[in-house]
């Protein structure tokens, strides 16, 4: 297997960049908290297949985790990950430590509004604060040709899209639909931390949101569609859930009758696992 060359200083990844910018090459970024799934992957084969060059980034960004979240739980498997993008074609992996990306006296932070007013905005206060610096930071340290998000973290690739506009980067940001297990659930990191009982209720989820859009498509009342979705998944065994909604996919603003562009979201807990999906109706 071939070596992932592998830094962890600003400067050795701008100048990597700088070298193939030189060369007229074009640099995809995939950003990534590791203990990498093929959803990561996907990122991966999506920004191999349009620039000449991939490049991930991994660093699980203790500024968007809440007090009571599992930042030191998260799970870290750097020398696996490393061997996944090697496999996948990745070309340079930026693994900085939080002295790096958070030296002594740092004092900023990228607030992005109306966007994140809604659904994880509320649920998780400071989180998207937390990922807009961190990606900022990211995006102007490689200043990437291209960037590449998931939609199954449909709100953050919104904001980051907003911010990457609103702030002049010159980047495009691109989404890349949910790769899910056969089941339908969503690949994620914290798809380790259940139980093979939580594992199984888990699929609930895709299941749940996939019987609410021909519900929302034959005219049931939207707020009746989405009580009926929680419940079902709390009879599934969801032990909390932070929200069932339907919301504009651009603005991410709470839908109260069906329109073009609206998404179900949910986020909901297994234990203390908390797993989060959204869908398409219109
Ligand atoms: P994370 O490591 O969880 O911060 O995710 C890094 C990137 O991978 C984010 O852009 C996520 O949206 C994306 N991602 C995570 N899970 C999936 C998935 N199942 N399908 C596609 N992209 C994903």
């Amino acid at each position: 297997m071939r070596d992932l060359p592998i830094v962890r200083r600003v400067a050795d990844l701008r100048a990597r960049i700088a070298g193939y910018r030189s060369a007229g090459e074009s640099v995809g970024l995939v950003p990534t908290m590791g203990a990498l799934h093929n959803g990561h992957l996907s990122l991966i084969a999506a920004a191999k297949a349009q620039n000449t060059r991939a490049v991930a980034t991994l660093f699980v960004n203790p500024t968007q985790f809440g007090p009571n979240e599992d930042l030191s739980a998260y799970p870290r498997d750097e020398a696996g990950d490393r061997a996944k993008l090697s496999d996948a074609g990745c070309d340079l992996l930026f693994a900085p430590d939080v002295a790096e990306m958070y030296p002594d006296g740092f004092a900023t932070t990228v607030t992005v509004g109306k966007l994140t007013e809604h659904l994880d905005g509320i649920a998780r206060p400071g989180h998207f604060e937390g990922v807009a610096t961190v990606v900022s930071k990211l995006l102007l340290q490689s200043l990437p040709t291209r960037a590449y998000f998931g939609e199954k973290d449909f709100q953050q690739l919104q904001v980051i899209k907003r911010l990457a506009r609103d702030l002049d980067i010159p980047v495009e940001i691109v989404g890349i639909p949910t790769v899910r297990e056969a089941d339908g659930l969503a690949m994620s990191s914290r798809n380790r931390y259940l139980s093979a009982d939580n594992r199984r209720i888990a699929a609930a989820i895709p299941f749940v949101l996939r019987q609410a859009v021909p519900e929302l498509l034959r005219g049931d009342v939207v707020e009746h569609v989405l009580e009926r979705a929680a419940m079902r998944l709390k009879e599934a065994g969801f032990t909390r859930i932070d929200y069932v909604a339907l919301c504009d996919e651009a603005t991410l603003t709470p839908l109260e009758a069906m329109a073009p562009g609206a998404r179900l979201f949910v986020a909901a807990y297994l234990g203390k696992t908390r797993l989060i999906d959204n869908w398409p109706v219109l």
